[in-house]
Formats: structure tokens, sequence, C-alpha cells
């Protein structure tokens, strides 16, 4: 299953990707986002095409 990954030094913190998310997978930990909830992530790829700084991406992992 692929799962995102947060870069936190492109990441502003702006919580989009939070309210984006279908999943509640995301939230904003110390100002910047962070996967809170991974086995909700469903890889729907909404958290990365909203996020403007393009801080998420979807690594595989088995
Ligand atoms: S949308 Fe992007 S910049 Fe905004 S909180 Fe999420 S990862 Fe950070
Ligand atoms: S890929 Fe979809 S389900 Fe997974 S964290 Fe992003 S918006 Fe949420």
């Amino acid at each position: 299953m692929p799962r995102p990954v947060i870069d936190t030094d492109e990441c502003t913190g702006c919580g989009i990707c939070v309210d984006t998310c279908p999943g509640s997978v995301l939230d904003i930990v110390n100002d910047v986002a962070a996967v809170v909830n991974e086995d909700a992530c469903t890889a729907c790829g909404d958290c990365m095409e909203e996020c403007a700084m393009g801080a998420i991406t979807e690594i595989e992992e088995d």
C-alpha cells in the first residue's frame, strides 16, 4: 500500500491536506503536517494534489 510522506522542510502548515483528506489520516503537529492515522489512508492522492508546496509524496510500502 502506498503511504503519504510529508517533507517537513517544505510544509508551511497550511492545513489544506488535513481538510482534504477523507480519512483523517493527516493532522498538524508542531506546525507541520504529519501522518497520524496511516492505516486509514486509501492512497487517493487528494492531499498531494492539493498541496501547493509539493510537500507530500507517496512511497510504496508492503
Ligand atoms: S497542504 Fe502541504 S503545505 Fe499545507 S499543511 Fe499539508 S503538506 Fe503542509
Ligand atoms: S492519499 Fe488520500 S487518504 Fe491518504 S492521506 Fe492523502 S488524502 Fe488522505
